[in-house]
């Protein structure tokens, strides 16, 4: 077994728990606990550390300029496109918004407010048209009902090639 390395951080907790951040493994461990405790609990989930190192390593780090260029793209990619979707398909939004969303990569409100996240930029043209599609599909549907999904498919017929690549590959965007 090759060693990993690791960060403890002591505070008042019970349990010990893990965390890989940007290629970081910290370990967050209660004040009183044995070193060889903590080696045995980081052995004991070495696979999933180092499956977590291995997404980490895909991963692109941006700098605050590079977000502020890519939100800026978003803004102007996105929300041209999703005034065109709307319009052709008749569902009317009241605002559209550009967000930092990182677990979400879009959502549409009660009253009627599409957001995005600008992570979008990122990914594919058909991507794209497939969250805005979602999102006004949830204009008619605020669930995910079979009602909303054949909303969905009425708009993009072939949106589950999206929906899958979107599972497989949003978690190395943010
Ligand atoms: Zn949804």
């Amino acid at each position: 077994m090759n060693k990993i390395e690791y960060k403890v951080k002591k505070s008042f907790r019970k349990t010990l728990s893990l965390q890989v951040r940007n290629g970081e493994v910290i370990v967050k461990a209660p004040i009183f606990v044995f070193e060889a405790t903590i080696k045995s609990f980081v052995n004991k989930h070495i696979d999933w550390i180092k499956s977590k190192l291995e997404q980490d390593k895909n991963k692109v780090i941006y700098t605050s300029t590079q977000i502020l260029e890519l939100k800026q793209k978003a803004k102007d990619y996105i929300i041209p496109k999703a005034k065109e979707l709307s319009e052709k398909f008749w569902l009317k939004y009241n605002t559209i918004k550009i967000t930092s969303a990182k677990t979400r990569w879009g959502s549409c409100t009660s009253k009627k407010c599409l957001n995005f996240s600008y992570r979008l930029i990122l990914t594919t043209p058909k991507v794209i048209d497939y969250v805005i599609v979602h999102e006004l599909a949830h204009l008619k549907h605020m669930n995910h009902s079979k009602k909303f999904w054949s909303e969905v498919e009425y708009m993009m017929p072939d949106y589950k090639e999206c929906e899958k690549w979107l599972k497989k590959h949003w978690s190395l965007i943010w």
